[in-house]
């Protein structure tokens, strides 16, 4: 069953709605419209981030291209052999995922790069439609708490039970696991919250987890 996207003009959140009206004036180039998944369905590791960035996935209209956080998880995914191609920045510069698909939890870019927790649980029912459709998950990365928490939601479990935590693993319902990471953004990364080591470590925590599940 295809996952339940949202139109490019979805109404569901009037601040976000009127944030993409007045960025449609001015950058009448950008994508100004809900970022939809990128990679296969039949990925068995999906990278969950917050919400596109104004000038990044907001402008490409591909989750983490454009900006600072896409340098560094595309080429940590290049370096775990989870992508093909050259990350050029720009939608159509060919690069694929292999096994891997990214979404965000929030598919509209918000003011300041925040969501309400309003907006967070409106686009929360698109995120478990994802979940829904992905039938060979079995590892998910949450960039960030936010990522961490909206997983939680739209997969029905108590946030009480599952604390965000870098790098930590935690096991969820239906033979999935989560592994959390701080959010690769340009502030994290210059402030020293998160190395380029601490992010390779999640991934290759990650792989690993892949692997088990592959030989069992
Ligand atoms: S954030 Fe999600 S629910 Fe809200 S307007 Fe955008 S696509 Fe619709």
């Amino acid at each position: 069953m295809k996952a339940q996207v949202p139109s490019l003009d979805c109404s569901l959140c009037p601040r976000l709605v009127d944030f993409r009206t007045e960025n449609r004036r001015q950058y009448p180039d950008y994508h100004n419209a809900p970022v939809a998944a990128f990679g296969p369905d039949d990925a068995q590791l999906l990278i969950l981030g917050l919400a596109p960035g104004l000038k990044g996935a907001n402008c490409t209209g591909r989750p983490f291209t454009g900006d600072y956080a896409g340098d560094l998880l595309y080429a940590t995914l290049k370096k775990f052999n989870l992508a093909e191609g050259n990350y050029e920045k720009r939608s159509d510069d060919g690069l694929t995922l292999r096994g891997c698909r990214i979404v965000n939890a929030v598919r509209c870019v918000p003011p300041a790069n925040k969501p309400t927790t309003d907006e967070i649980r409106t686009c929360n029912s698109f995120l478990a439609s994802e979940l829904e459709s992905l039938k060979q998950l079995t590892v998910v990365v949450a960039l960030g708490r936010v990522a961490h928490d909206a997983l939680l939601m739209a997969s029905g479990l108590k946030r009480s039970h599952f604390k965000f935590e870098h790098a930590a693993v935690h096991d969820l319902q239906k033979g999935v696991q989560l592994v959390d990471s701080y959010h690769c953004s340009r502030y994290n990364t210059n402030t020293g919250r998160l190395t380029e080591t601490m992010f390779h470590d999640v991934f290759a925590k990650a792989q690993k987890l892949l692997s088990e599940k592959t030989e069992s």
